[in-house]
């Protein structure tokens, strides 16, 4: 029997996945997640990161960036860090690039040994080598331009021929990919098949920040120990979930919502 294109990740797949903490949990156990993103000029960016990964379980959050004050004001229980991240502490996974311009931070975090996810201008000339020598997990989440710039062909390409463009970008870079988009894949390094295809989008998902949301939320459960892959879809699943149950599918929804209906999507699931 050949193997399909594509596999769509059901309810009970991502009820398995999804991480219980034990009467043995401590908060260092659950996942601690490094979220370096924000900017002067997006350091809204940083907040939704944030969001996402509180509201995905993590154990903590370090924050990382220039966006500090506008972080504890929203979310007082994240630990605010100065210097680089390589001096912030233990993390089990980092997320890197939302909102972050120019910022620095790229290629120390990817020299950690734990598992990173680089979103947004954390995509910017990232190079195919940076990452294949890391010594643990990558994983990508471009919508199609930014997977455009990466695989240096027009956005028109990326979204005429998406499962190519999304394996393509994973056996490059030796990555997952999860390629945002009205209908979001996510490939495993190397580009193996089936792709999983999530089933769970709305149109009204497109809204600014709400792939910080997304990427505070898969570095979330990237921290509590799933696989790339598993991190990737569960979260784009509950990520969906959580605008159709605050919307009804039917109404317009913020980054804001989504991320504060990522528990109520988590129980829907559970
Ligand atoms: P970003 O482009 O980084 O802000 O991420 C946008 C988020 O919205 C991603 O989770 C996308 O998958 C999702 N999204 C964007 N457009 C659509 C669409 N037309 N249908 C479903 N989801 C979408
Ligand atoms: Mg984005």
């Amino acid at each position: 029997p050949s193997v399909p294109d594509m596999e769509a990740l059901q309810h009970e797949d991502v009820a398995w996945l999804l991480p219980r903490p034990g009467a043995e949990s401590d908060k260092y156990r659950r996942g601690v997640v490094g979220v370096v993103a924000g900017s002067a000029r997006y350091p809204g960016a940083a907040v939704l990161a944030v969001a996402g990964a509180l509201r995905g379980g993590a154990g903590a959050v370090r924050y990382v960036g220039p966006a500090s004050n506008a972080v504890i004001a929203r979310f007082p229980e994240t630990l605010v860090h100065d210097g680089p991240p390589s001096k912030a502490g233990r993390v089990q996974a980092w997320v890197v690039g939302p909102g972050l311009g120019e910022g620095p931070g790229v290629p120390e975090v990817l020299a950690s040994d734990v598992p990173v996810l680089v979103d947004a201008d954390g995509l910017r000339e990232l190079s195919p080598e940076a990452v294949r020598r890391r010594p643990a997990p990558t994983l990508l989440t471009p919508h199609a331009g930014e997977a455009a710039a990466l695989l240096g062909v027009e956005r028109g390409e990326v979204e005429a021929r998406r499962l190519w463009a999304v394996r393509e970008l994973a056996a490059r870079f030796g990555a997952t990919v999860l390629l945002k988009g009205s209908t979001t894949l996510v490939a495993d390094a190397e580009g193996a098949l089936p792709v999983r295809v999530n089933p769970t989008g709305t149109s009204w998902l497109a809204t600014a920040g709400s792939g910080d949301v997304l990427s505070g939320l898969s570095g979330s459960l990237l921290a509590a120990g799933l696989r790339p892959r598993d991190a990737a879809s569960s979260a784009a699943y509950l990520h969906g979930l959580s605008a159709r149950l605050t919307s009804g599918g039917t109404t317009p929804v913020s980054a804001g919502d989504v991320a504060d209906g990522l528990p109520r999507a988590w129980g829907n699931v559970v």
